[in-house]
């Protein structure tokens, strides 16, 4: 079995966008590449051969979600993960750090957060009630259990909204956090990577410190955290800009919940990111917002994307989309996705989001061909006009 390793195949020459392999024991990922996210071991209405014809290379799922349910011992019966959801390809798992700090996120289905102290996160379920403690040495017991290729540290993400005490708290509680991730990984003698997550805001000297302590204790890869990465690609851009010129070229960076579409995907690829996930794009595709190339009319001012609930749509013959190879635009009409949709049938759902993950996959491969033959810029360029971020 491949161990981890991380392999750069070629740099563009104006940014710090990069094509690159990351190897694990499940396959190798090409990078810039997107995980589509399984939160509790399902990408809603897909399976895995969904997920493969629709290029997906990895899947990530989440700690918090897991462990309450299904529980690590059904897994443990599993061997993992994998071999439970029936996913065969590379895996992350992220530590369920920002699911315990942020419960009280609206919109999101989670539990109540009772008490977080410096030992761990104390939580109340949102299935049953019951009260729960994880803390950084169990966050990495649970993820050597579920046996993805690549891991999260525990962590206390910084909220902008919080007070800058507050934030000093949490920014020094995630330090200790992390170190105490490592420590036990290394302990649990798991050949899974650990990645390192760099936390710090718009705060160029808080990043810098935080990137030099995740190089110097030998993580094997970073993750980009916090709250700078989000819908605005504005935003993630002054987020990355703190950091970015000085990423290692020997480690792989991964952009935690990264949104902003096509325009997000810019942003943080020419700024060092190899991978990244976002729950956005399926959720969007459940919602009826579809994204659509620039060859459809796919442009900043939209998006890129339609939404199909629209009652312009409900007798068009067209594909969502006439660039688009995917199953869903390969073989309906506009018209016949917009009537499942709007009638709520569960097959609308699947169809709408086969059609985003292949969009988003297919842009991807796009932009990794287009680092390695040396035209970076003109795609960007051809994606988002002279819009600068
Ligand atoms: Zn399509």
């Amino acid at each position: 079995m491949q161990k981890f390793s991380f392999e750069l195949i070629k740099k563009d020459n104006k940014t710090k966008a990069r094509a690159a392999i990351i190897h694990t024991p499940h396959g190798d990922i090409e990078t810039p590449a997107f995980s589509v996210v399984g939160t509790k071991a399902s990408v809603k209405g897909l399976d895995e051969t969904d997920l493969k014809n629709a290029g997906s290379q990895v899947v990530l799922a989440n700690t918090y979600h897991l462990y309450l349910r299904p529980g690590v011992d059904v897994i443990k019966k599993f061997g993992d993960l994998r071999n439970f959801m029936k996913w065969d390809g590379p895996m992350i798992t992220d530590s369920g750090g920002y699911q315990v700090s942020y419960l009280w996120t609206k919109g999101e289905e989670v539990g109540q957060s009772v008490k977080i102290t410096d030992k761990g996160a104390k939580f109340r379920s949102h299935i049953d009630g019951s009260i729960h403690e994880i803390t950084p040495e169990k966050s990495m017991q649970i993820q050597k259990i579920l046996g993805a290729d690549i891991i999260m540290a525990f962590d206390q993400p910084i909220k902008l909204a919080n007070s800058d005490r507050k934030n000093k708290e949490a920014l020094r509680r995630t330090f200790d956090w992390e170190e105490r991730s490592f420590k036990e990984h290394k302990k649990l003698k798991s050949d899974q990577a650990l990645y390192g997550i760099l936390h710090g805001g718009l705060n160029k000297k808080i990043r810098k410190n935080f990137l030099d302590y995740i190089l110097t204790a030998g993580f094997d890869g970073i993750a980009f955290g916090d709250e700078t990465i989000g819908a605005d690609p504005n935003f993630t851009a002054k987020g990355m800009d703190t950091v970015s010129e000085f990423l290692p070229d020997d480690k792989p960076v991964h952009a935690l919940g990264l949104g902003g579409g096509p325009e997000g995907i810019f942003v943080a690829v020419e700024r060092g990111m190899d991978t990244f996930d976002n729950t956005g794009i399926t959720r969007m595709a459940r919602t009826g917002l579809l994204f659509t190339y620039p060859e459809d009319g796919g442009l900043s001012l939209n998006k890129f994307r339609i939404d199909i609930n629209k009652s312009k749509f409900k007798d068009v013959k067209k594909p969502i989309s006439k660039t688009c190879n995917c199953h869903t635009c390969n073989n309906y009409s506009s018209a016949y996705i917009h009537h499942l949709l709007v009638s709520g049938e569960p097959l609308g759902v699947r169809l709408t989001t086969i059609h985003n993950v292949y969009f988003i996959n297919d842009l991807m491969r796009e932009v990794r061909r287009s680092i390695i033959n040396g035209h970076f810029n003109a795609l960007k360029k051809h994606w988002l006009g002279e819009r600068k971020y």
